[in-house]
């Protein structure tokens, strides 16, 4: 049976839900029906948050931090539900997903535990009996538009820095996986998060999304998505003067030098290229060889890519869960038939989709020049290319206009170092997949990949949530 959704606005749980969602990986299987939200939906979730947030405001922050301490609890005991939740709508593998669901559980802790750290500084006056000090205040009511491809964990990660510095939050999901993110508003609801602080508004991005940016009561919009719809909202966001905070898309290398052991390095290449069906942001899509090891990595690259066979992420031994949807596999195939035209050399078997599973690819003879080493794929689909040195292969990754994630495989120190000098990427990984990351570390990219003004994860994530007031106590008068 598909779970009937409804908008969140206030204590209400209002619309009509009438659009369906189906399981990738049998897509005669509805999963969940929503409403279909309008600009009138969204003005009435910032309108109930709007007489929410003062209230939660004033709440001590420690006690905001334990309603997501609860709400962390209560997601971790029924995290397979979550997760089996999450594989329906969105296609993951069921230990992907269960992954996916601990870090929001991870996340909902961390932030939890900010209620109790609170930030802020005091330094010493210039003037005599004064103490100088900051104190974050909340903006107000804020936005938050999510992607598909980590329903649970980026609604997740950006809700609840928003939240435990006393902001009330409007959250559109993507129309595609509203289940998980349903989870994540179910889990503080019964958390005794108070109506109104916490609305989520369904429906078609154009619509719902739209009015998101273009709403005078958001004091602020956190995106996460692609870059054509993201730097989109951003004109309309910044023409208002409130503020915005943007993560794009990447288009990962990882260098692989010729001291490297090749099956550990395609090994990690796999991991980030094809797990997750390589609908990651941070998925490595470029392996960069030194000529010494480009034959044997490719070779060890060709037979990881085997064991990554597509199936239905529920069933037990799946490794790699369908595409998300008939759009993102045209988006695939139309790749991988430019890579072939443009002169690639496809040394996988040819990828034939089954429905919506769709085996990996790797390419060699890949050029900077080609556009599957400088577009955004967002499939199983790796490009090989030649470098002459590490210095050679440092100018290739940098040589795109995106900077998220980057990595580099070698067991020499001194190559590790100047890579992580040179590169330009906001996350920077040594013999690890450029995927995966811990949820108390910043995240974020530069270039193209992101608006690199605050970032994401860690303690540094509630910067964006809030602004500083500088405040002269004088102790006589
Ligand atoms: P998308 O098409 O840009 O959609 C992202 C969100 O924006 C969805 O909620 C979507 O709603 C909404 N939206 C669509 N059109 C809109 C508009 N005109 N105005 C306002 N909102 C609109 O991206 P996606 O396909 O969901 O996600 C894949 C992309 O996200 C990739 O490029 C990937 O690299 C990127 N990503 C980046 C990061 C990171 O942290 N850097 C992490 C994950 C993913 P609908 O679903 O209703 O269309």
């Amino acid at each position: 049976m598909p779970t009937a959704l409804r908008h969140r606005i206030g204590p209400e749980l209002v619309g009509q839900p009438v659009i369906e969602r189906t399981n990738p990986a049998d897509p005669t299987q509805v999963v969940a029906v929503t409403p279909d939200g309008d600009e009138r939906t969204v003005d009435e979730a910032v309108q109930a948050a709007a007489a929410a947030q003062p209230a939660w405001a004033r709440l001590p922050a420690p006690e905001r931090g334990a309603i997501l301490l609860r709400a962390g609890a209560l997601m971790a005991g029924r995290r397979h539900a979550v997760a089996a939740d999450l594989v329906r709508e969105e296609g993951k593998t069921l230990t992907e997903a269960l992954g996916e669901v601990d870090r929001a559980v991870e996340i909902l802790l961390y932030y939890g535990g900010e209620g109790r750290r609170g930030r802020g500084e005091v330094v010493p006056s210039g003037t005599p009996h004064t103490l100088a000090y900051t104190r974050r205040e909340p903006l107000g009511v804020v936005g938050i538009i999510t992607p598909w491809n980590f329903p649970i964990a980026i609604p997740t990660w950006k809700t609840a820095p928003a939240l435990v510095a006393g902001n009330a939050v409007v959250l559109k999901p993507a129309s595609i996986t509203p289940l998980s993110t349903w989870h994540l508003a179910q889990a503080l609801d019964e958390a005794g998060l108070p109506p109104g602080v916490l609305n989520v508004v369904f429906g078609p991005g154009g619509k719902v999304g739209g009015a998101i940016a273009a709403h005078p009561g958001l004091a602020a919009v956190s995106f996460t998505g692609s870059n054509s719809v993201g730097r989109g909202i951003e004109s309309v966001v910044s023409a208002r003067r409130a503020r915005i905070l943007l993560e794009l898309g990447g288009k990962n290398p990882l260098i692989v030098l010729d001291d490297a052991d090749p099956a550990v390095a395609a090994h990690i290449a796999a991991a980030s290229g094809f797990g997750l069906t390589g609908q990651a942001c941070t998925a490595t899509s470029r392996v960069i060889c030194t000529p010494g090891i480009h034959d044997a990595l490719v070779d060890a690259l060709v037979a990881e890519a085997a064991r990554y066979r597509p199936g239905d992420g529920l069933l037990p031994g799946t490794v790699m869960g369908p595409v998300v949807s008939p759009g993102q596999l045209t988006t695939d195939l139309e790749y991988m038939a430019v890579g072939a035209a443009e002169g690639g050399t496809m040394v996988t078997p040819a990828a034939e989709p089954d429905g919506q599973f769709l085996p990996p690819t790797v390419f060699t003879d890949i050029k900077t020049s080609h556009r599957i080493a400088q577009e955004e794929v967002f499939g199983p689909v790796v490009a090989v290319m030649h470098a002459d040195d590490l210095d050679h292969a440092i100018d290739i990754a940098n040589d795109i206009p995106f900077g998220l994630s980057a990595g580099v495989v070698t067991n020499d120190m001194r190559s590790a170092n100047r890579f992580i000098d040179r590169i330009q990427a906001g996350i920077v990984k040594v013999n690890r997949p450029t995927s995966g990351v811990d949820p108390n570390m910043p995240f974020g990219g530069v270039k193209e990949s992101s608006t690199n003004t605050y970032r994401e994860q860690g303690s540094a994530a509630t910067d964006f949530y809030t602004w500083t007031k500088s405040v002269y106590l004088g102790m006589d008068h």
